[in-house]
């Protein structure tokens, strides 16, 4: 089989756009291109160092890993050369003309073309080797895998318009040349001293040594590293500036932005390892996609042995990025065996506790980087007590929610505020924190069910996010506090900033006839009909049983394809309103069926609620407002 010849591919749909939209919205930014291939060369190092445990003539004749940077200003190039692994043909032509990552082209697709709206998106994204373009119409690619035979090199080279060119070529170096050849206005690059501050600035944490030379000069040049050559995490901390951490960041996330926050430690004693684990300030377009990349890069002793390595957190926080390098692991661990390795699991609970109080850390000190890691993150984190038990009073402290304390869509108020200031409150002498849950902040904000609260001054937390009532069940309890909804069971509330502003108890025999007349009425609508002190503007609420699943429950169950039992509320009353006064005098039947169920309905509209049948809703309303 030959597979010499010269073929001409087109790159993938999605990867036109990217280059098109890279070239366009990163051009003030374009000096990253020399980042990018020198992490690529880094990474290509690490993956031969690692296929070498196994397979140590793969690094034979050259074991000396480096990357070297050449630059010729006469002919206009730069050069990104490494003596990693290389890539095959095939290789070649899915890693270089291919994304592969899954949801990339959805993802694409969204870009707008906006300029610097794009630039944050394809900085969250990662460029990688496309970025060479932003600086090159021409790009040339030479490799060979280790292992491989000389004449299996490979040479791809492309202008970025659409297509790339892949043919084969004898090869002696193991790994692989990336030469771009500058555009006109980018020359500048072709420039030593501009080459070695950009390596300074962005590869210092590279552990390998980044050397340049002079394509004019070859040979004779000193080999002498332009960077530090140290992995950063190795370093003690109070050497490593805080742009070198930001630095680090970009290079094991490909996201451009700064982290919020990073947490750096060094165990010394029954287990040895370093974690440099950080918090992204944004959430990654896969956050919510199952096959979406999570967990940490995986270094045994130095050794870079895999990205991605998720057995080290829980799914709850696969948000945090980093590395961790353990002294005690195998350097033959693959993903199968930390599955199931006690160092592994015990590595895990710590470096949990770690990120959870590093985001307690930074709730305290920053308010601000804590909101914005909310926003991006909150859900994420609230899926923490159901999947991780022990910690759930930790990462329950860590929860934000709107409340009626202050009113606010954005949940900004922690259980811990809540308690702070609670005033009584409670119920039959039990301590309980309220919360009402709707489907939006809006529908939870006007809700009937607060009546009685924000009059006695009782405050309520607003829970509009779709997994709140599982949350909560999961947390169960807060620092001695039950949670209570609003909307369940009878109410028998105690204290409050006001308790004198309760509204009157309705005497429940002197509306007896009422109540029996309009559960008549309803039917199998409602399980029962109760006079009620909840509300003082309402006419009417519906309230579900103590022990009923809640309506957001209903849906996340029916979302999944349960089945789950027909809901039958409780309708409470407030017999003080006008049109149950009204209701109680009125002698059509017609006419007090029409009320009735227009009370049921607009009950169910005032929590947000969606009508069984609004067309019938219509005609009554017409019928009474006519008549
Ligand atoms: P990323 O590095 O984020 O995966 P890139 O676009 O930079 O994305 O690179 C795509 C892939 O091409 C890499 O994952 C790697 O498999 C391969 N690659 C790029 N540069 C090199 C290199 N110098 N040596 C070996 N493989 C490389």
């Amino acid at each position: 089989m030959s597979v010499a010849a010269r073929e001409t591919h087109g790159f993938q749909a999605e990867v036109q756009k990217l280059l098109h939209l890279m070239i366009h919205s990163l051009y003030s930014n374009r000096e990253i291109f020399l980042r990018e291939l020198i992490s690529n060369a880094s990474d290509a190092a690490d993956r031969l160092r690692f296929e070498a445990l196994a397979n140590p003539a793969l690094l034979e004749p050259d074991s000396d890993l480096k990357v070297r940077v050449e630059y010729d200003a006469a002919a206009k190039t730069v050069s990104v050369v490494d003596n990693g692994i290389g890539m095959t043909r095939e290789e070649v032509i899915r890693q270089l003309g291919t994304i592969a990552r899954s949801g990339t082209g959805e993802f694409i697709s969204q870009l707008s073309g906006e300029q610097k709206k794009d630039a944050n998106l394809i900085g969250q994204f990662g460029v990688g080797f496309y970025s060479a373009f932003i600086v090159a119409d021409r790009v040339v690619v030479e490799t060979r895998r280790a292992g491989a035979a000389a004449s299996d090199g490979v040479h791809w080279e492309s202008d970025g318009q659409g297509e790339y060119s892949v043919e084969n070529l004898e090869r002696t170096e193991r790994g692989t040349r990336v030469t771009l050849h500058l555009r006109e206005d980018a020359v500048e690059y072709a420039d030593e001293f501009r080459l070695r501050t950009l390596i300074r600035k962005y590869s210092d944490h590279i552990a390998f040594p980044v050397v340049m030379t002079s394509t004019a000069e070859e040979g004779e040049a000193k080999e002498e590293a332009a960077n530090e050559a140290k992995a950063l995490w190795t370093r003690p901390r109070t050497e490593i500036t805080d742009a070198e951490y930001q630095e680090f960041y970009r290079h094991v996330s490909h996201d451009f932005q700064e982290p919020l926050t990073w947490s750096h430690n060094k165990v010394e004693g029954k287990r040895e390892y370093v974690s440099l684990l950080y918090v992204p300030a944004r959430a990654p377009w896969d956050l919510w996609n199952r096959t979406g990349s999570r967990g940490l890069k995986l270094y045994v002793k130095r050794v870079f042995i895999m990205d991605d390595a998720e057995q080290f957190l829980p799914l709850y926080l696969r948000f945090v990025r980093g590395v961790v390098d353990s002294g005690d692991l195998s350097l033959n661990v693959s993903r199968e065996l930390l599955q199931q390795d006690a160092v592994v699991e015990s590595m895990k609970s710590a470096l949990t506790k770690r990120v959870l109080d590093t985001l307690d850390r930074l709730a305290k000190d920053d308010p601000v980087k804590y909101a914005t890691f909310w926003k991006e993150f909150g859900r994420v984190l609230k899926e923490g007590p159901a999947e991780d038990h022990a910690n759930r009073e930790k990462v329950a402290a860590l929860l934000r929610f709107s409340s009626t304390h202050n009113d606010s869509a954005t949940p900004d108020q922690s259980l811990a505020d809540y308690i702070g200031r609670r005033k009584g409150g409670d119920e039959g002498g039990k301590k309980v924190i309220w919360y009402l849950t709707a489907d939006s902040f809006n529908a939870a904000r006007s809700s009937p069910h607060l009546e009685v609260f924000r009059k006695r001054g009782i405050e309520v937390l607003l829970l509009t996010d779709t997994i709140d009532e599982w949350l909560i069940g999961h947390l169960g309890e807060f620092d001695g506090h039950e949670f209570r909804d609003v909307k369940r069971g009878e109410l028998e509330l105690d204290g409050g900033d006001q308790p004198e502003a309760a509204n009157p108890k309705p005497d429940a025999g002197e509306h007896q006839a009422l109540l029996d007349r309009l559960k008549q009425t309803l039917g199998a609508q409602v399980q029962d009909v109760r006079a009620t002190d909840r509300l003082s503007e309402s006419a009417a609420c519906l309230v579900i049983g103590e022990h009923e699943m809640g309506a957001q429950m209903r849906k996340l169950m029916q979302a999944t394809g349960q089945t789950v039992p027909e809901a039958q509320p409780i309708l409470e009353v407030n017999p003080a309103h006008p049109l149950l006064k009204r209701l109680a005098t009125e002698t059509d039947e017609a006419r007090f069926t029409d009320l009735a169920l227009l009370i049921v309905d607009q009950a169910h509209l005032a929590e947000g609620g969606q009508l069984e049948d609004p067309g019938a809703f219509v005609q009554r309303l017409s019928r009474i407002l006519l008549g």
